[in-house]
């Protein structure tokens, strides 16, 4: 497949050739463990890396390569790596690239469990960390160390949709030989291409839009050959989080279909977005392609759209919250995101229930926040739903 096709051709060609699997349209889910050698010769020089081919699915697997392939070329990177889910990925590139004594920058408010695997590396292996706002250069300038190794940004941020510029972060990572990682789970390459704009490492949970159908938990990873080697022979290896063949040959079919659901989520994110902005027992909205909104001008920057997750606090406390949830019909409670369901929750008390208080607090994870995945149905039937259930805690 030439690279030059465009993004909505290489979501559906790119890394498979019908011609090498007996014709089969859709790509074969090659579910073995291993791989059978033709002589005790080959199986040496495969181990030796002396010749191509696969050797156990641990280290490689033909349909698990597919996915591989399509997610680099989307990126826009050279290579690219499938984990068993988004954690693992996170893990195996952070611990791939630093040992102990080294330090990592990150932005505030990431993943929990992203937060919580730094302070495991912390405690465990005194790779140190510190979280920080990075909407200010002299802010990164002034906490980059002589030790640290990785800037690590998650940019929108779960679940303010506070953005990062990432042009201006890489360009000072350029200066102190820092690797940028991005996780870039919010946006998928459709919207935002962190490596076209400076940056080396580009993680997502596949589980979210890249999947699109809640119904695999996954994770990617794409840079450039050297380091992708390098993970390769390292942290997958030796750790072990891999993609199943399976779960590899969802998201190959999840890819096809990536900007058609893409576009759709944003024009009903965005439709709903203005609704709430209108409606009056809403405090505020938090949604990148608000032109009010704060970050506005990075969105403009470096998505090309606005994405499908929106962020609203309600006139009311966290009892109000509750209500709103439960009183909605169509819309379903859950965490994950990026499904064709729309789906609500409520981070002070779900996803960011761990953090304490104050400092949910300061991150703006108020008790009357709540975040919607806005999915793929009608959008007059997702903000029906919405409003009814406003009505009823007008009253509360
Ligand atoms: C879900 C998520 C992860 C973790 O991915 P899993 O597939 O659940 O392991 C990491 N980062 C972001 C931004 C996520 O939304």
């Amino acid at each position: 497949m030439q690279r030059d096709n465009k993004f909505e051709t290489k979501v559906i060609h790119t890394g498979y050739n019908s011609d090498q699997h007996h014709g089969s349209l859709a790509p074969p889910v090659y579910q073995t463990s291993t791989f059978v050698f033709p002589d005790a010769e080959t199986g040496e020089q495969r181990f030796a890396g002396e010749q191509e081919g696969y050797i156990y699915s641990r280290l490689g697997n033909p349909t698990v390569k597919m996915l591989e392939e399509r997610i680099a070329a989307l990126e826009g990177g050279e290579k690219g790596l499938a984990f068993g889910s988004g954690m693992a990925a996170v893990s195996a590139v952070l611990i791939g690239l630093t040992r102990t004594e080294d330090h990592i920058l990150c932005s505030q408010g990431v993943y929990g469990c992203t937060f919580g695997l730094l302070q495991m590396m912390k405690d465990k292996f005194r790779v140190d960390h510190d979280l920080i706002d990075m909407s200010d250069s002299s802010v990164i300038e002034q906490h980059i160390q002589p030790n640290t190794k990785v800037i690590f940004i998650e940019t929108p941020i779960n679940p303010t949709m506070t953005l990062v510029d990432l042009e201006m972060v890489s360009q000072i990572a350029a200066r102190h030989n820092i690797t940028v990682v991005v996780d870039n789970t919010f946006c998928t390459p459709y919207i935002q291409r962190p490596l076209e704009l400076g940056c080396q490492i580009v993680i997502h949970s596949a589980t979210k839009y890249i999947g699109g159908h809640g119904d695999v938990v996954a994770g990617l990873v794409v840079s450039d050959s050297e380091t992708i080697d390098l993970l390769a022979a390292t942290t997958q290896k030796d750790i072990g989080g891999i993609m199943s063949p399976f779960d590899a040959w969802l998201l190959l079919r999840g890819l096809k279909t990536l900007p058609v659901r893409m576009d759709r989520h944003c024009d009903n994110a965005m439709f709903i977005s203005k609704a709430l902005k209108e409606h009056p027992s809403i405090d505020q909205v938090f949604y990148p392609g608000d032109d009010e909104f704060a970050d506005y001008p990075i969105a403009t920057k470096q998505m090309s759209r606005s994405g499908g997750l929106i962020s609203f606090t309600i006139k009311g406390d966290k009892e109000a919250s509750q209500k709103l949830i439960n009183s909605l019909h169509l819309i379903k409670i859950a965490v994950s995101l990026g499904d064709a369901e729309t789906l609500i929750q409520h981070p002070a008390t779900m996803t960011h229930a761990v953090v304490p208080k104050e400092i949910r607090k300061q991150m703006g994870i108020t008790d009357n926040l709540v975040r919607l995945s806005v999915g793929l149905e009608a959008k007059e039937d997702i903000w029906v739903d919405i409003k009814q259930a406003l009505e009823v805690i007008k009253y509360v």
